[in-house]
C-alpha cells in the first residue's frame, strides 16, 4: 500500500465530537501496550503519527486519522492497564460500545493480541460485542519477533482455541521486522471494498 498522506484529524469522547462520516473507517482496538500505535505507524509508514507511550493506558480518547485523503483510521483507547483508576477503566466499555454501535461508516475492527499472552476477559468481551453487532474483524498477533518460530507455533493454536477463531484468521505481525504489514493491508482493503 502506497501512503501519500496520513494526518491526525481529531480526538473525541462522545459521538457529537466524531468527525463527519465521510470515509470508510477502520478502528484499532487492544490492551494497552499491545503494540497498537506501532501497528498503525507501520501501516502508514510514519514513525510518530500515533504516539507510542511509555505510560500506557493514560489516554482515554478516541483518535481519528485520515489516510490518503480516502480512509479513516481510528485509534480506540487501550484497555486493561492496571495503573488506570477503576473509574476510568469503567468508562472504557461504554465509550467503545457507543462508538462501535453508532459509527455508520465503520467497516471493521482490527483487534490486537500480544502473541506472548493468552487473551483474557476484555478480549472475550470485545469478541462478543463484535459478533453481536456483526462488525467484521481482523485479528492480529503483535510482537511476533519476540518469539522463536517454535514458540510461535505453540502460541498460535493456544490463542486460536481461547478466542474461538481458526489459526489461519490470525495474522502474525511485527512492527520491528514489518512482518504481516501487507497481509493486514490486504484485509483492510477487502473490508473497505466489500462495504
Ligand atoms: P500501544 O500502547 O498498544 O499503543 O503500544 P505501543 O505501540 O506503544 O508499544 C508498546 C511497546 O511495545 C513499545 O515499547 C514498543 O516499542 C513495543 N513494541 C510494539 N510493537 C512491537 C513489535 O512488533 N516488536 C517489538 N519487539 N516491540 C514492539
Amino acid at each position: 500500500m502506497i501512503i501519500s498522506s496520513a494526518e491526525f484529524i481529531t480526538s473525541a469522547v462522545k459521538p457529537e465530537q466524531y468527525p463527519p462520516p465521510a470515509h470508510s473507517e477502520i478502528a484499532f482496538c487492544g490492551r494497552s501496550n499491545v503494540g497498537k500505535s506501532s501497528l498503525i505507524n507501520t501501516l502508514v509508514n510514519r514513525k510518530h503519527l500515533v504516539k507510542t507511550s511509555r505510560t500506557p493506558g493514560r489516554t482515554q480518547l478516541i483518535n481519528f486519522f485520515l489516510i490518503n485523503q480516502a480512509l479513516s483510521f481510528v485509534d480506540l483507547p487501550g484497555f486493561g492497564y492496571a495503573r488506570v483508576p477503576a473509574a476510568v477503566q469503567k468508562e472504557w466499555g461504554p465509550m467503545i460500545e457507543t462508538y462501535l454501535t453508532s459509527r455508520e461508516n465503520l467497516r471493521g475492527v482490527v483487534s490486537l493480541l500480544d502473541i506472548r499472552r493468552i487473551p483474557g476477559r476484555e478480549e472475550q468481551d470485545l469478541m462478543n460485542w463484535l459478533a453481536a453487532y456483526q462488525i467484521p474483524s481482523i485479528w492480529i498477533l503483535t510482537k511476533a519477533d519476540k518469539l522463536s518460530k517454535t514458540k510461535q507455533g505453540k502460541q498460535l493454536p493456544a490463542i486460536s482455541r481461547e478466542i474461538g477463531l481458526p489459526q489461519e484468521n490470525l495474522i502474525l505481525f511485527s512492527a520491528k521486522t514489518r512482518q504481516g504489514r501487507d497481509a493486514v493491508w490486504e484485509k483492510i482493503n477487502a473490508l473497505c471494498l466489500s462495504a
